[in-house]
């Protein structure tokens, strides 16, 4: 009984509590030559990091999360490299405690009624995030829809918001926002995407000519109960919230569990990893209810996924460094790469194209 009662407690406990990051540091280290580079990337599975941006080239910042009571054992190992690094968060739950002001702040205001008084300038939690899609819906019935291509794994509705002109069998265009749910930033762009749309189609003449011809599909938050665990209990949360039979460890990286290159190079066979792929591609119900969905759909032009952070524009292959059949069109289409340039006066790399590997 006694022991009942203290599992019980200690749920009770986990379940009220946030984790925090007290203390937590985020490194950023610049990879001088190939023997850091390798040795950075054998680095990037060890259980005592969180990598934000990972090992790509010589001279390309890889950012890390250490948790404070790892900072030693992490620092020991870079120095027996002698691979230096700058702090660049001193103490992540700092700027966390920040964020959280902001939306309490936000959320001092009245519910808004409508998308015109929504605030874009603050996060959203899930169930705002919601109604907002509802709200757009019932405002804009001739432009916009909603599907539901399926449900996560813990029963959220998988909502897609589809605009339309128009027409039947039309081409399209395919946007996810927050398939790694700690990537807040995302979800918010999906939620001002979706009113951008709505406000400038007929008055912005790229974007009429687009749904003039195409629709659009916008999945805004692409893994619901990852998204919902950030608001609840852990904001470093990145992967679905489905166990992992035989391990301890929760959830799945969703992106890397396409049937494209499974289980290949950027991505772990552990259940623990932020990269873990799961045992099967398409094992996790928010990849493969978009899969089915494209399939259905057969006329999928483009596909866009956006994520955060590291100033990138990455197009496939995320597994292999084959150049893709449209190869020479994408690189036109993203520009030049910017390997290693800073923009003038700041310290955020201009956008970088990049071939290979996911983020
Ligand atoms: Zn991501």
């Amino acid at each position: 009984m006694m022991r009942g009662l203290l599992v019980f407690a200690t749920l009770f406990v986990a379940a009220l509590c946030r984790e925090t990051f007290v203390g937590d540091k985020v490194l950023r280290i610049i990879p001088k030559n190939e023997a850091q580079l390798s040795f950075l990337k054998s680095m990037e599975d060890m259980p005592e990091i969180d990598v934000w941006r990972g090992v790509t080239e010589v001279g390309i910042p890889v950012d890390i999360r250490v948790p404070v009571q790892h900072l030693p054992v992490v620092k020991v190992h870079l120095q027996s490299q002698d691979i230096q690094h700058s702090t660049m968060i001193e103490d992540l739950q700092v700027l966390l405690d920040e964020e959280q002001e902001g939306m309490e702040s936000a959320a001092r205001f009245a519910e808004p009624r409508n998308t015109d008084s929504f605030d874009y300038s603050n996060y959203h939690t899930l169930s705002e995030i919601y109604s907002f899609q509802d709200m757009l819906v019932a405002e804009n019935p001739s432009l916009v829809s909603k599907i539901v291509i399926g449900q996560s794994y813990q029963g959220r509705a998988l909502n897609v918001l589809k605009f339309s002109t128009g027409g039947s069998k039309r081409p399209a265009i395919w946007i996810d926002t927050g398939i790694h749910s700690r990537e807040w930033v995302t979800q918010a762009s999906g939620t001002w995407f979706a009113k951008k749309i709505v406000t400038d189609y007929g008055k912005d003449p790229a974007l009429t000519a687009i749904l003039n011809k195409m629709d659009i599909f916008l999945e805004i938050v692409t893994n619901p109960d990852g998204f919902y665990y950030t608001h609840n209990n852990n904001r470093m949360w990145r992967k679905t919230r489905k166990p992992n039979p035989g391990s301890s460890c929760v959830g799945v990286d969703p992106n890397r569990n396409w049937d494209a290159g499974f289980g290949g190079p950027g991505a772990s066979g552990s259940p623990c990893s932020e990269t873990y792929r799961g045992t099967r591609a398409h094992s996790e119900s928010e990849v493969k209810s978009i899969v089915d969905f494209v399939k259905a759909h057969g006329n999928i032009k483009a596909f866009i996924s956006i994520h955060s952070y590291s100033q990138m524009l990455l197009y496939p292959y995320g597994y292999t460094r084959t150049p893709v059949k449209e190869q020479a069109e994408l690189t036109k289409l993203v520009g030049e790469p910017l390997t290693g340039l800073t923009t003038k006066g700041s310290s955020t790399p201009t956008p970088l194209r990049r071939l290979g590997w996911l983020s």
